[in-house]
């Protein structure tokens, strides 16, 4: 006889979780069809309620994709040409084109290595060096939460307020993530979340939210998320565009939802489990004091480039798949590459970490339904290669 295959490893896992709740959600999906209330409908405001209820924000307004949340929420502010919109350089691609669509310049600043995400120091220095330069505006911090890691939310939003400058969540990774206690939601200014279908709470298409304790900020993202209109359909207060979550889409996270902490709680057992077996081997991910990730993606950090193909070469060789999440930081991506050079005179200062850390990440399977023959198998994957 011969032994049974071992099962096959997925990156990201959608198809274990829909078996568990596939009744609900077609029960669900039927009752709109069945309603035609394809958008706007009143799944999308139970939704609002209920997220507003899981992360302890006052407010939510349900959008279309995360990158529309980053949107809506600097359109609020009325950012726009002169305007700088500091960010990292180690990021998803949506967090820096938002600021360019809307006409305002990013500025990229660097990230910390044991965290993954904005450091400090560097956002100062580049507020001060483009203060000094007085041709734009500082006028907002958009802080990610890289791999589900909350940022430094309370030294952020200490020093926006201090600037006079918004504090802009992007917690599209980070669905769930708590700090101190309190999950992500209420920390910045505004917080961005994402439903895209691999994000720790992902729907079966495009979807977002925004998420925040500002009673006028939620108001304006209503408005603008259905083209700037008013109290009546037919009055137009303002420039916005056509931004709103499918109600489809809602039903599906609605019937998700319920799932989402026993998830977050298989996601913190499978994070623990790699970081006790590789922790003595590889850079393992470690949790700032009162930081709880929503581990939505695991990344380790290999001694450099050849060290992570090589390990990425052992995995692939035994089927366990792995990603690099990024392989090129924002600035030298041919998009932005003019303008970061543009954003501070005479060239802005190095970014060395963000560079480095794309050489050097690697990011393993990560999600609720991997169980621990499988964990184990990616370990004895990982290790057989360094
Ligand atoms: C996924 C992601 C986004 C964009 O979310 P979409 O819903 O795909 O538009 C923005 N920022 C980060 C960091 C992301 O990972």
């Amino acid at each position: 006889m011969t032994a049974p295959r071992p099962r096959p490893i997925a990156f990201f896992d959608m198809k274990a979780q829909q078996a568990l709740i596939r009744d609900d959600i077609d029960l669900r999906i039927a009752a709109v069809l069945d309603s035609g209330r394809f958008v706007q409908g009143p799944e999308v405001e139970e939704l609002e309620s209920r997220l507003a209820e899981f992360t302890g924000a006052a407010h939510c307004v349900g959008v279309s994709s995360g990158t529309d949340a980053l949107q809506i929420a600097l359109m609020a502010e009325g950012i726009g040409p002169g305007d700088a919109v500091f960010l990292p350089a180690f990021t998803y691609t949506a967090t820096a084109e938002v600021p360019l669509v809307l006409g305002a310049t990013p500025v990229f600043v660097d990230v910390e290595e044991t965290s993954f995400n904005l450091d400090l120091a560097d956002l100062e220095r580049r507020i001060a060096l483009v203060e000094r330069e007085g041709r734009l505006r500082p006028r907002a911090v958009i802080g990610v939460d890289l791999y589900g890691l909350p940022a430094d939310w309370p030294a952020i939003e200490a020093l926006c307020a201090r600037r006079g400058m918004f504090a802009l969540d992007d917690a599209a990774q980070a669905f769930g993530a708590a700090l101190h206690g309190r999950r992500l939601g209420a920390w910045a200014d505004a917080t961005a979340c994402s439903f895209y279908p691999t994000k720790t709470l992902g729907c079966y298409g495009d979807g977002g939210a925004l998420l925040t304790n500002d009673a006028g900020r939620a108001e304006l993202y209503r408005s603008l998320r259905t083209h700037g209109e008013g109290r009546t359909r037919y009055e137009v207060l303002r420039t916005g565009m056509n931004g709103r979550l499918d109600t489809i889409q809602a039903a599906i996270l609605l019937a998700k939802l319920p799932l989402l902490a026993d998830e977050l709680a298989a996601r913190r057992r499978l994070a623990a489990f790699y970081a006790e077996r590789l922790g003595a081997h590889v850079a393992v991910p470690r949790l700032p004091e009162g930081a709880e990730s929503a581990w939505g993606i695991y990344t380790i950090l290999l001694p450099d480039a050849a060290a992570r193909a090589r390990v990425q070469q052992a995995m692939a060789a035994q089927g366990v798949p792995s990603a690099i999440y990024y392989p090129k930081p924002l600035h030298h991506q041919p998009a932005y590459a003019r303008h970061h050079a543009a954003s501070i005179a005479g060239g802005p200062p190095p970014l060395p970490v963000s560079e480095t850390l794309c050489d050097r990440v690697l990011s393993l399977p990560m999600h609720p339904y991997l169980d621990e023959a499988q964990a184990e198998r990616v370990c004895a994957a990982v290790l057989s290669g360094l």
